[in-house]
């Protein structure tokens, strides 16, 4: 770091510029291969419900969301016409690489990125903004929820390894939120070989605390979870 420090500790009460990488190129094989992204949940795609609450953001500047490489070259109108703030960019052959390329077109002057799984539809404005908050202090911020079951370290026949204390067990989702020269460093120096972007910035020596996502901000993976989801969605309608 330089004497004058990072762009966010030099500026912590300003107003953050956020960008968002949307990494929506996976190819939904567990989904029975379908395009998951395009999905309809409640009568929208899956996608579009993915990007809702941070558009309602007005700290977000820019949203790039990295498709499939077909889709990319040929994107639907209800994406390419829905915010003068959303980009589209054709995504890698895995996770990481496809947030990797989005962050690549993410303006320079953000000060703080969002990364957000296309296939997570049901995540609320609230924890959207609790996390930008937090990040927008200089510490990463990753949505998620205490584990409840039992947690077992298991090696590669399932025999069980070790029984981890799950108290200390969270289960990590997305919005995974940073200043963005931490998230930046962590790509440049770290590759791109994780599952999750907290994980880089971890090993980058980065500091991140999670924020309660809640239970019901799940990714849509499977086939009974657009089942799952469809009913939240209901419920959290039902007065
Ligand atoms: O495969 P996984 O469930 O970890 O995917 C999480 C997110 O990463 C999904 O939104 C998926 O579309 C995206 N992804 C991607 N590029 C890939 C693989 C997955 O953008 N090559």
């Amino acid at each position: 770091m330089t004497e004058a420090g990072t762009a966010s500790e030099r500026s912590p009460h300003r107003v953050p510029r956020v960008g968002v990488a949307v990494p929506a190129a996976g190819s939904g094989r567990r989904l029975g291969g379908s395009r998951k992204p395009f999905i309809e949940l409640s009568g929208e795609p899956i996608l579009l419900h993915a990007l809702r609450p941070f558009l309602a953001d007005a700290r977000v500047v820019a949203v790039v969301v990295a498709l499939g490489a077909e889709d990319a070259a040929d994107p639907p109108s209800w994406l390419t016409e829905l915010d003068v703030r959303v980009r589209v960019v054709a995504g890698g052959a895995s996770r990481a690489e496809s947030v990797g390329l989005a962050l690549a077109v993410l303006p320079d002057d953000v000060t703080v990125i969002a990364v957000h799984d296309a296939a997570r539809p049901l995540v609320t404005e609230d924890v959207v903004r609790a996390c930008i908050d937090l990040a927008s202090t200089g510490v990463g911020a990753v949505a998620g929820c205490p584990a409840v079951d039992t947690m077992k370290a298991v090696d590669t026949d399932a025999y069980i390894v070790s029984t981890p204390d799950r108290s200390t067990l969270w289960h990590a989702q997305t919005p995974q939120v940073f200043p963005a020269d931490m998230l930046r460093r962590a790509y440049e120096q770290e590759g791109v070989s994780a599952t999750d972007d907290a994980a880089l910035v971890e090993r980058a020596g980065g500091r991140v605390r999670m924020v309660d996502g809640g239970p019901s901000n799940i990714k849509v993976t499977r086939p009974g979870d657009l089942a799952l989801a469809e009913a939240i969605l209901r419920a959290r309608k039902s007065p």
